[in-house]
C-alpha cells in the first residue's frame, strides 16, 4: 500500500509518497510558486537524486497533475501507474472543534473544513483546493484529512477558553485551538517508545521549534495545553511571528500612530519575532552567525527566544505537576544545540542536567540529558508526513 501525503500552501505544495509496508518515504517533492512566474517542481528520490521541472503551473490542479506525472515518470518516478496509490492524506490546518481525529473525506467533511475558513483564512483555502483538485484527478481513491488542531482537542476548558466575554466562544468559536498537533503527537509517542515507557505514565513537554514554534504539555498521551492559540500567531516568539504580546499594542499603533489593521497584522505575522528584533533574518542560522560576529540585536533576539522557551517549559511543568521528559523537534529543535542548552539553562531544578557532548547531535534521535538525570531530555526528529500517512492508511482500509 502506497500513500500519497499532500500539504498544500497558498502558492506551494509539498508531497511525499510513503510505502506503508516499511513506512519508508519513496519520494519527496515540492511545487513552488504556483500561479506565479517561475513556478517549478522539485522531486527528490532516494538513490535517484533530485529532479527539477521548470514549467508554468497555473493553479493547484495543475500542480497535482504535475506531481502525478512526476511520480509515474519512467526516468525519475517511483511507481508504474497511479493505480499503485491506494490513498491520499491531506494536511488540513484547522478542523475547529468538530475534529479530534483524522477523518475520511466526504462532501460533508469538505463542507465542515469550509466552515473553518474564517478561523484559518490563510491556511484552510489552499488545503481545500488541494483536496478538491485531488478528488477531481483521482475520483476513486480514498482521501483522508489530518488536522493540525485535532491532537489538542483534549485540552481542558480552563486551558482553551480565553478570558473574554464567554459569548465570543459560544457565538464565534473564539478559543485556543493549538496547532502543530500532528508533530506534537508524533514526537510524544516516539519518545515514549524510545524510552520503553507507556505514554500513559509520562508527563512530556514537546518543543516544536521551526519557522513556526509551539510547545505542548502532553500528559498521559493527551495534549492538556499548548502555546499557540486561536491562530498560529500566539505563544512563544517565532521566526517572523511575535507570539503573544499585550493586545493593547495593536490599538496603540492604530489609534495613536496611524497604522492600518492590515499593516499591524502583517507586522505581527511577517515582520516580528526573531526577524523583527534582530533586523537580520528570520532564519535561525543567519541570526546565530550575526550574534557570533557581535551583532547585539541578533544576540538579543536569541536571548528572548531562549527565555520564551524556558518560561513556557516551566509553565507546563506547573500545569502537569511535574515533567518526566522534554523533547526538542523541528528545524531548530532538532539541529540547534545552542537553543537547547540556552533555553534549558536555569531549569535544572526540575531534575536534569544537560550532557554537553550528547547535546551536539543534530537531526537524529537521542537523549541529551546526563545518565543520572531524573527528568530526561531528548531530540526527536518530527515526521508529520508519516503520521498523516499512518492515519490515512488506517482510515482508507
Ligand atoms: P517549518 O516550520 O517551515 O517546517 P523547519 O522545521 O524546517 O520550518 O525549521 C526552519 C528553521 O530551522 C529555520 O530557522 C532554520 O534556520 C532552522 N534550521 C534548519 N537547519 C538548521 C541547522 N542545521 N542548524 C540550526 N538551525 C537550523
Amino acid at each position: 500500500m502506497k500513500t500519497l501525503v499532500i500539504n498544500c500552501g497558498s502558492s506551494s505544495l509539498k508531497y511525499q509518497l510513503i510505502d506503508m509496508s516499511n513506512e519508508e518515504s519513496m519520494v519527496q517533492g515540492l511545487v513552488e510558486r504556483i500561479g506565479i512566474e517561475g513556478s517549478a517542481l522539485t522531486q527528490k528520490t532516494p538513490g535517484k537524486g533530485k529532479h527539477v521541472i521548470n514549467t508554468e503551473i497555473k493553479d493547484h490542479k495543475d500542480a497535482i497533475k504535475l506531481v502525478l506525472e512526476a511520480l509515474v515518470n519512467e526516468e525519475y518516478g517511483v511507481i508504474k501507474s497511479m493505480d499503485q496509490i491506494s490513498a491520499v492524506g491531506h494536511r488540513v490546518v484547522h478542523g475547529g472543534e468538530k475534529y479530534s481525529e483524522s477523518v475520511l473525506i466526504t462532501d460533508e467533511v469538505l463542507n465542515s473544513i469550509r466552515d473553518c475558513i474564517a478561523l484559518a483564512p490563510l491556511h484552510n483555502p489552499p488545503n481545500i483546493i488541494g483536496i478538491e483538485s485531488c478528488r477531481e484527478l483521482m475520483p476513486n481513491i480514498p482521501m483522508v484529512a489530518v488536522f493540525d488542531t485535532a491532537f489538542h482537542q483534549t485540552m481542558p476548558k480552563n486551558a482553551y477558553i480565553c478570558p473574554l466575554p464567554y459569548e465570543l466562544y459560544e457565538k464565534y468559536g473564539v478559543r485556543k485551538y493549538g496547532f502543530h498537533g500532528t508533530s506534537h503527537k508524533y514526537v510524544s509517542n516516539k519518545v515514549a517508545e524510545v524510552m520503553g515507557k507507556d505514554i500513559k505514565d509520562l508527563k512530556i513537554v514537546t518543543c516544536h521549534l521551526g519557522n513556526g514554534c509551539s510547545l505542548a504539555a502532553v500528559k498521559g498521551g493527551k495534549s492538556i495545553d499548548t502555546s499557540m492559540g486561536f491562530t498560529p500567531l500566539a505563544g512563544i516568539m517565532m521566526g517572523t511571528r511575535a507570539g503573544s504580546i499585550d493586545p493593547s499594542v495593536i490599538s496603540f499603533l492604530i489609534e495613536e500612530k496611524g497604522y492600518t489593521i492590515e499593516q499591524v497584522d502583517e507586522m505581527l505575522n511577517k515582520k516580528s519575532g526573531v526577524l523583527g528584533v534582530s533586523g537580520v533574518s528570520s532564519d535561525f542560522r543567519d541570526v546565530r552567525a550575526a550574534a557570533q560576529e557581535g551583532n547585539e540585536r541578533a544576540q538579543l533576539a536569541l536571548d528572548i527566544f531562549h527565555y520564551k522557551i524556558k518560561t513556557q517549559i516551566a509553565a507546563y511543568a506547573g500545569a502537569m505537576g511535574g515533567i518526566d521528559v522534554i523533547v526538542f523537534t523541528a528545524g531548530i529543535g532538532e539541529n540547534a544545540a545552542l537553543v537547547r542548552s540556552e533555553s534549558l539553562k536555569g531549569l535544572e531544578f526540575l531534575g536534569f542536567n544537560l550532557d554537553a557532548k550528547k547535546n551536539e547531535i543534530a537531526g537524529e534521535i537521542g537523549e541529551i540529558s546526563t545518565d543520572d538525570s531524573r527528568v530526561k531530555v531528548y531530540v526527536i526528529p518530527t515526521n508529520e508526513e508519516l503520521m498523516i500517512a499512518r492515519d490515512t492508511a488506517r482510515l482508507a482500509q
